[in-house]
């Protein structure tokens, strides 16, 4: 079902067991939870419980430290937004990273707009945020600190320990967005001074349109929808409970079965990267050789568009990202590889792939059996082969509003 896909940071299929735990939930147990005294609400009610103690026993948590949310976008919205309008009176700087997702991005240039000030750290060769520049941008009225866990896209595992910990010990509050990460390495609150995180279904093979914000006990938040007050108030609306059931058994099968995915995926992750950057001339590797999601492989080819890489992969059945999947409806170069310090040019001509629970050998066969002939065959064809002049205007550079992304 999923031979060549190698874009699960993109979108993941729905485990077919997920879909299984799912099904009555939508035909049998149609109950409303917020319906007293009558039993299809009392199974509704007990459905979205059990689905809260899985997502809360995947991360360490108490069941009522999970707020469900429609998914990572509204989870990191309610997380910056939330706490920004809770403790406006005590301070209005936040510290974040350039290599956030726009998810991240585009709240806090909202927030500057309503006057808040946000100080955008900037990320090395490698993509990492340097836990210094966290401490030495703390100020007096530093409300929050929003790291993400990993860079997805060229597979940076952020220091958000060290990070959460200068956090703890400035009395600042720490928030991460674990969505590339949660699948691969394991999360435990209880032992990390995390005090907000976002969690999301489908990067752990849960359905789409449901995800969660770990809020620990005692942390604040102003809720921004605001209606019959679900979710402890802080998001109001009726529960999404087949998505929240399927999102509860994604998280205690992921609890159950990562450490086995990453043993069999990590091997093949390598010999992909490996096989590439030894077969092909003129690749260098995205992102740091350790401390790497042992999913990503994210590599640029020197004189190729990405775009045209993109289509003749796709032609061979093979699915791949070049730069951001958010990004990739323009042909922007990734912000994300900017910021590490990558030319444009090179920027574009960078492929992503990523793995997941159902990734096999054979798909690695796929790209290395292919990618070289094609390389090749593009790079006869480029404009930016050595000797010829870099042309900006042979990418369609669209005017690229980030709001309402
Ligand atoms: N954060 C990160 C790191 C992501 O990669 C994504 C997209 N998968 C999101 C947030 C937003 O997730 P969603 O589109 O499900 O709201």
């Amino acid at each position: 079902m999923t031979k060549g896909y190698m874009d699960y940071q993109s979108a993941s299929p729905v485990d077919p067991r997920v879909v299984e735990a799912m099904i009555p939930h939508m035909t049998e147990h149609f109950g409303n939870p917020s319906i007293l005294f009558r039993s299809d609400g009392d199974a509704a009610r007990q459905a979205l419980e059990e689905a809260r103690g899985h997502v809360a026993g995947f991360i360490g948590a108490d069941p009522s430290e999970i707020i469900f949310t429609s998914g990572a976008t509204e989870a990191n919205n309610m997380a910056l937004k939330g706490v920004a309008l809770k403790l406006q009176s005590k301070g209005k700087h936040i510290i974040s990273s350039v290599v956030e997702h726009r998810s991240v991005i585009t709240p806090l240039k909202y927030l500057e707009r309503l006057g808040f000030e946000v100080t955008r750290l900037p990320v090395d060769a490698e993509g990492f945020v340097n836990p210094a520049d966290v401490e030495a941008a703390t100020r007096e009225d530093t409300i929050l600190i929003s790291v993400m866990m990993a860079t997805g896209e060229v597979g940076t595992i952020q220091p958000v320990g060290k990070i959460a910990d200068i956090a703890k010990a400035a009395g600042v509050l720490f928030h991460t967005d674990a969505v590339a990460a949660e699948a691969w390495i394991p999360i435990d609150v209880s032992t990390l001074p995390f005090d907000i995180m976002t969690l999301s279904s489908n990067d752990i093979y849960g359905p789409r349109g449901v995800g969660a914000l770990y809020i620990r006990k005692g942390v604040r938040l102003e809720a921004l929808v605001h209606g019959g007050g679900q979710e402890r108030g802080l998001r109001s609306g009726t529960e999404n409970i087949a998505g929240i059931v399927g999102f509860g058994a994604a998280a205690r099968i992921m609890g159950e079965e990562m450490e086995a995915d990453t043993a069999r995926v990590r091997p093949m992750r390598d010999r992909l990267m490996e096989g590439i950057l030894e077969g092909i001339a003129d690749t260098t590797l995205n992102g740091p050789r350790e401390r790497r999601l042992p999913n990503n492989v994210n590599i640029r080819l020197a004189y190729i568009e990405g775009e045209s890489l993109l289509l003749s992969l796709d032609m061979e059945g093979i699915s791949v990202s070049s730069g951001s999947a958010c990004s990739a409806k323009t042909l922007e170069p990734s912000y994300v590889q900017l910021a590490m310090g990558i030319k444009h040019e090179e920027a574009h001509g960078s492929l992503q792939f990523t793995f997941g629970k159902w990734s096999t050998d054979e798909d690695v066969d796929m790209v290395l059996e292919v990618l070289p002939g094609i390389a090749e065959r593009l790079r006869e064809m480029s404009a930016f082969r050595p000797g010829m002049e870099y042309d900006k205007s042979n990418f369609g550079h669209h005017g690229h509003d980030e709001e309402g992304e």
